[in-house]
């Protein structure tokens, strides 16, 4: 089976500072493609690069709600220079957080915001517009953040024409009742290893409604770290801190598999034919980087993969949770 990660941050430093010993790692574990998110303009090149090495990187680059307050003046015309430079990238991260602003100063630093914290809702709707626009005159697939703002977020959706490659909502946590409007809008929606935490079983039915051809999995690494029972490959920061990786992606799809009571071989071959769809299949030339690194990435400390005393569908049960609720 092959598997297609839909949302990942693999120029993020917490993955240490040899992102394409991942892409080798992952292409070993069967992910066949990547769609790479950059967040601002200061890690903008670096997913530049790494889609010039990788054919299985699929480059997205867009400002995230979080890093909104960081951006120069000259930040829109950054973001068309390199979808000028890199034709075959989406848009994206872009969305709208009004979870983050209700978080202490330090916790959002903490978090990855920059030094001036969130910015306000009208100014996180101004910039994601502007973005949404670029999209639509130049075609591209769109990748959007939400958190707690389902309400400004679909006003805004219904407010513009339909985007033409439509949109994929990552991560997905909003309501089962928004679903079939979304659906209409364009949407496809991504599931993450976090949903599979015990205490997120009630979401189950929420996915359960997606639609089966707008479905996509995700492993949204560094962030959103499955529960134990659904981790293939354990590392951590330069901190100690446990990280997510994009090779847990096989892992968290036999989980969704388990949650959505899809089997896994129609799971893979549906996810593939959605992803070919909607980003477009990733360059010819193999899967990974012409390089022959197989274990981690320098700066990041990694344990054995796990062994197979793993999950099931019948006993995934952990309680561990090292993130936050909140995701990017
Ligand atoms: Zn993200």
């Amino acid at each position: 089976m092959r598997w297609f990660d839909a949302h990942n941050h693999l120029q993020d430093p917490r993955l240490g500072n040899d992102p394409l010993g991942w892409v080798t790692t992952a292409a070993a574990a069967g992910i066949a493609g990547m769609v790479v998110n950059g967040t601002c303009e200061g890690d903008w090149p670096e997913v530049r690069r790494l889609a010039a090495l990788c054919p299985s990187v699929i480059p997205a680059f867009g400002l995230h709600p979080w890093r909104v307050s960081d951006r120069s003046p000259q930040w829109r015309d950054a973001l068309i220079e390199c979808l000028d430079q890199t034709p075959r990238a989406g848009l994206g991260e872009a969305g709208l957080d009004r979870w983050i602003l209700d978080q202490s100063q330090d916790r959002c630093i903490e978090l990855g915001t920059g030094p001036q914290g969130p910015a306000p809702l009208e100014v996180q709707l101004e910039v994601l517009d502007q973005q949404l626009a670029l999209a639509s005159e130049r075609g591209l697939p769109v990748t959007v953040h939400c958190l707690k703002a389902w309400g400004p977020l679909m006003e805004c959706l219904r407010q513009r024409p339909r985007l033409p490659r439509g949109f994929l909502l990552h991560s997905y946590g909003g309501s089962v009742e928004l679903v079939p409007e979304l659906v209409r809008l364009g949407a496809h929606f991504s599931i993450s290893g976090h949903s599979l935490h015990p205490r997120k079983a009630s979401h189950a039915a929420v996915f359960r409604a997606i639609p089966r051809d707008r479905l996509l999995i995700e492993t949204d690494a560094p962030d959103q770290l499955p529960p134990a029972d659904w981790v293939s490959h354990f590392a951590t920061d330069a901190r100690g801190i446990p990280v997510n990786s994009p090779v847990n992606l096989a892992r968290i799809a036999e989980g969704v598999s388990c949650l959505l009571g899809i089997p896994i071989e129609e799971l893979a071959a549906q996810c593939e034919a959605n992803w070919m769809r909607f980003f477009g299949p990733p360059l010819p030339g193999g899967t990974g980087p012409p390089v022959t690194v197989l274990a981690g990435s320098a700066g990041v400390a990694e344990a054995a993969p796990a062994s197979d005393s793993g999950g099931s569908c019948s006993d995934h049960r952990s309680e561990r949770d090292p993130v936050p609720d909140g995701f990017r």
